[in-house]
Parts: C-alpha cells; sequence; structure tokens
C-alpha cells in the first residue's frame, strides 16, 4: 500500500481515524465539513491547475510559478497535519530527485498563507511516521481514541461514541 498524502494528514489527526480509512470504511460522505471543504476548493483558486495527482500518492491542490506547492485548507484547527501533509509532498518529491522546491499552506476563509520548510530533522521525523504507518498497515487490533474536542467533527464520531 502506498502511503498517501493523506495518511500522513490522518496520522497527525488520530491513529484509530487513520486505521478506518486504511481499513477502507470511509464515512467521509456524511461530513458536512468535507461537504464544506470540497465547496471552499471548488471556489477557491479557480484560475489555478488544480488537483495533481502523483503516482496515486500525493496529491497537490495545486503548483504555481514553476515549484512552488499550493495546499488549500479551510481552518487552522488542525494545522499540524496540515503542515506534515505538505511536508510530506516536499519529501516524497525529494525522493524523485525534484530540487528546490517551496510550498506554502493557503488559507482562503482567513485569507492567510504560510510558508513550509521542509528541515533535516523534518526529514527524520517523517521516516519514522512512514515505519510507523507501515506497522499500522498491518495491525488488526484498533488503536483506542483520542477523546479530543476534534472528535465532534469526525466523521467516524459515531463509530467512536455511539
Ligand atoms: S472520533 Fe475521535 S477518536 Fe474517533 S476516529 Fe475521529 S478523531 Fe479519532
Amino acid at each position: 500500500m502506498n502511503i498517501t498524502g493523506i495518511m500522513i494528514y490522518y496520522y497527525f489527526i488520530c491513529k484509530k481515524k487513520l486505521w478506518y480509512f486504511i481499513n477502507q470504511i470511509n464515512m467521509e460522505q456524511n461530513s458536512e465539513l468535507v461537504a464544506i471543504g470540497k465547496i471552499l476548493d471548488e471556489d477557491s483558486y479557480k484560475k489555478e491547475k488544480k488537483e495533481i495527482l502523483i503516482d496515486n500518492t500525493i496529491n497537490i491542490d495545486f503548483i504555481k510559478n514553476g515549484a512552488v506547492l499550493h495546499e488549500v485548507k479551510k481552518t487552522k484547527s488542525i494545522e499540524e497535519a496540515g503542515i506534515w501533509q505538505i511536508k510530506y509532498y516536499m519529501y516524497y518529491l525529494e525522493k524523485k530527485e525534484v530540487k528546490n522546491i517551496k510550498a506554502k499552506i493557503d488559507y482562503p476563509l482567513l485569507r492567510e498563507t504560510k510558508e513550509i520548510i521542509l528541515s533535516d530533522s523534518d526529514r527524520k521525523v517523517l521516516d519514522d511516521v512512514i515505519q510507523d504507518i507501515e506497522k499500522l498497515i498491518n495491525e488488526e487490533s484498533i488503536p483506542k481514541k483520542i477523546n479530543s474536542k476534534i472528535c465532534k467533527k469526525c466523521s467516524y464520531y459515531d463509530l467512536c461514541y455511539v
């Protein structure tokens, strides 16, 4: 199984969510937040070339000015996960010998942009994260729920708590 950008994103949100996703238990269509995300995605940055899928593994929202990757996010509520997702895109492209990659996260609703840097320590973190996800792919038991305020907005809430 390829380690995709969305898997890295879920890893930093909740390992249980990631486990559901890996095991193709998908409830995203029920989530109002995902619907809002799709509308946002369709309406923002209409002029840019969008959704560049590479190796069925990373799906870049758009690329501007040569080699600046852009990821569009609705809010900063799970900002860390979004940052690691785009760092993974940079890491993945580096492994494919793409040089001088720059990246930004755009928050159109907040009218903000954040520049993202991939450091050596980030590369080491991502090496470890990939190993962890590979273990989780073969794991039969479901990780524990995280009892976080983000659970109320998660599409798997009913599976975890009801
Ligand atoms: S509801 Fe909470 S514990 Fe369950 S998958 Fe979502 S984020 Fe994880």
